[in-house]
């Protein structure tokens, strides 16, 4: 439902515990959720991805689920259930931008870091993000030939 604040929105259900149900913008009631969403089955999930990415990479990953936890909180506030109603396609185009948006980042990082000769650890950091943000980018591509 268009939000009486900002009508090209989404009314968006606030995560106050006082204004449960409530808009953030308008402050009216809004519908029942129709989200596909199940909590138990996200925090299984990411529990599952953390503990395999320790396994697989050995690195820690603590912080990891609640970050991802707040960023679906924090999407959920911004655009209400219609992230979970985007096409598939689109969906995978979101994933794939925001590892390039990653391995962009670790390389301007680097850049800056080498000129001002720091230690090498941190490069060694970037330079592993921007190889993860490449497998994305790979796996992202695969999941857009499944759908099409
Ligand atoms: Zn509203």
């Amino acid at each position: 439902m268009p939000c009486l604040m900002a009508p090209s929105l989404e009314c968006a259900p606030s995560l106050n515990p006082r204004k449960l149900g409530r808009c953030i913008r308008c402050d009216r009631q809004v519908p029942q959720s129709t989200s596909d969403r199940d909590s138990a089955y996200e925090a299984k999930f990411l529990r599952e991805v953390s503990a395999r990415a320790e396994r697989r990479f050995g690195l820690a990953t603590g912080g990891f689920q609640q970050a991802v936890d707040r960023r679906l909180a924090l999407g959920q506030q911004r655009y209400g259930d219609s992230y979970m109603a985007k096409a598939p396609a689109a969906r995978a185009l979101d994933i794939l931008e925001e590892a390039w948006d990653a391995a962009a980042y670790a390389l301007l990082d680097v850049q800056k870091r080498l000129a001002n000769e720091t230690d090498d650890t941190a490069v060694w950091h970037l330079f592993e993000i921007a190889q993860h943000a490449a497998a994305i980018d790979s796996h992202a591509r695969s999941l857009r030939s499944c759908d099409s």
